[in-house]
């Protein structure tokens, strides 16, 4: 895929540096090698291309363990072991086994297991993608008062976040990319262009946190709302 058409722009994700190339919004490693085509791109620079890609690479090594999609067997066998290969300081974090439990129904795991995921890495990329996916849908760039935050939808969140949904928007947007290993659906505000809401699920609804006050709850996805900055906290602080 020719990078020429995202050179030269600005960068979506710091909306300050010229764009070099185009990053995938969601990395091409989440997929299996033969759902690669046709993902969404937004130009970016070398700096956040970097950051982004770090957090990436931390978590396309752990989040394929908690897949319940088509290709989640694929998606395992296939990448997970060169990734733990190149990475031993994840091995050890994951021989301790300390952190966030995932609940697995029906997946390759019968029985519980605790993985060390870092939900604040995890909520910065997606920060990253719901930059990405306001761009790459509606050309939209943050403004220097505006910005993305991402969260952990609980149960009242998603009712909360549903009824925001449900609202008039100026265009709206579902998308399943690989067979079900992203899901989200994306709305955009009639008047404010640059307020967009995303509700994003990974490897057919990973089961990212269980919320500490209700353990039998399972977080399976995690919604991203992009715009003033006043207005987006507000939003998450009620959603959460
Ligand atoms: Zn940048």
């Amino acid at each position: 895929m020719s990078g020429k058409r995202f050179k030269g722009k600005l960068c979506v994700y710091c909306v300050k540096r010229p764009s070099v190339t185009g990053d995938h919004v969601f990395a091409r490693e989440f997929f299996t090698i033969g759902s690669r085509d046709r993902l969404p791109q937004a130009p970016t620079c070398d700096l956040c291309n970097n950051d982004k890609s770090k957090l990436e690479h931390y978590l396309t090594a752990l989040l394929p363990f908690g897949g319940r999609h088509t290709e989640a067997a694929a998606n395992l066998i296939e990448q997970v072991p060169s990734r733990l290969a190149k990475n031993l300081r994840l091995v050890r974090e994951l021989k301790a086994a300390r952190g966030l439990s995932w609940h697995f129904e029906q997946g390759l795991y019968r029985q519980a297991m605790t993985l060390p995921l870092d939900p604040e890495k995890t909520l910065l990329l997606f920060e990253f993608i719901g930059r990405g996916l306001a761009w790459f849908h509606w050309q939209v760039y943050l403004q220097p008062e505006q910005k993305s935050r991402a969260l952990f939808l609980s149960k009242t969140g998603t009712k909360y976040f549903n009824g925001i949904f449900s609202m008039n928007a100026a265009a709206r947007v579902v998308e399943d990319l690989g067979k079900g290993t992203v899901t989200y659906m994306g709305a955009q505000a009639v008047d404010l262009r640059e307020l967009t809401l995303w509700r994003i699920q990974l490897y057919g609804g990973i089961a990212f946190t269980g919320d500490p006050a209700a353990p039998g709850e399972v977080t399976t996805e995690v919604a991203v709302v992009t715009g003033p900055k006043r207005l987006v906290d507000s939003l998450v602080q009620h959603s959460g």
